[in-house]
């Protein structure tokens, strides 16, 4: 090959490859969604109601595995996570265009609205197949167990919005005072252990996140959608 050839060919490489990253970035550019187009799906989402739909059907089949297993194992439990799981924080996020704001006073009419004011508030909404659920396995003798990120000091005001809405339960367990973990399951999972330390048999376990399911004691996890928030 003379080198003029290889002139060329190098002088092609080099075309072929800026071309390459330019079209790469025009993608990147293309496919990253603005801000206001994931607040817009996110609100689609929600308002069309996919997300209950999608809610529903998992619940649903947590259920049938419920009562599946409720009479065949000793002590039977389930453990479930609160926010997004048992009672919907939406309101609260939809005042701050679905962000997650955690701290501050909570304005829901106008925003911003922080949710650990909202959350003291007491004003959430109870997930009605989760609900069902509740009811459905007190019925059957089953022990309702709620582990949550939410700090110890929201206990009262915790209880009373589970207990306002219609949950009935065997016990809330908080994060403790000054505590935090790298990721929530590092919490949860040793929570989920005591329990069955205790001797009951958790049949099934469910939650919104990942991480109120990984870590293992309990036979089944199911998993929530979330369209909103990601927690470790
Ligand atoms: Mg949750």
């Amino acid at each position: 090959m003379s080198s003029h050839t290889n002139r060329n060919v190098a002088f092609v490489l080099w075309m072929t490859t800026a071309a390459a990253a330019s079209a790469c970035a025009s993608l990147r550019g293309a496919s990253t969604p603005s801000l206001y187009e994931t607040q817009q799906s996110v609100e689609r989402y929600i308002d069309s109601g996919r997300y209950d739909a999608d809610f529903a059907r998992v619940v649903k089949s947590a259920s049938g595995y419920l009562e599946s297993r409720a009479a065949h194992v000793t002590r039977p439990a389930i453990v479930l996570d609160i926010d997004e799981t048992s009672l919907s924080n939406w309101p609260a996020y939809k005042a701050n265009s679905w962000g997650r704001v955690v701290n501050g006073d909570c304005d829901i009419e106008r925003g911003p609205c922080g949710l650990r004011a909202w959350q003291a508030s007491a004003r959430a909404t109870a997930l009605k197949p989760t609900l069902d659920l509740d009811k459905r396995a007190r019925m059957l003798g089953v022990a309702v167990f709620f582990i949550t990120g939410r700090p110890s000091n929201l206990r009262d005001a915790t209880e009373k919005n589970l207990r306002e809405q219609g949950f009935e339960w065997d016990e809330v367990i908080l994060l403790p005072a000054d505590q935090s973990f790298p990721s929530a399951a590092d919490f949860k999972a040793p929570e989920r252990k005591k329990i069955a330390d205790r001797g009951y048999t958790i049949v099934l376990t469910m939650g919104d996140q990942q991480s109120d399911l990984t870590g293992g004691y309990a036979e089944r996890t199911f998993k929530l959608p979330n369209p909103v928030y990601f927690l470790p």
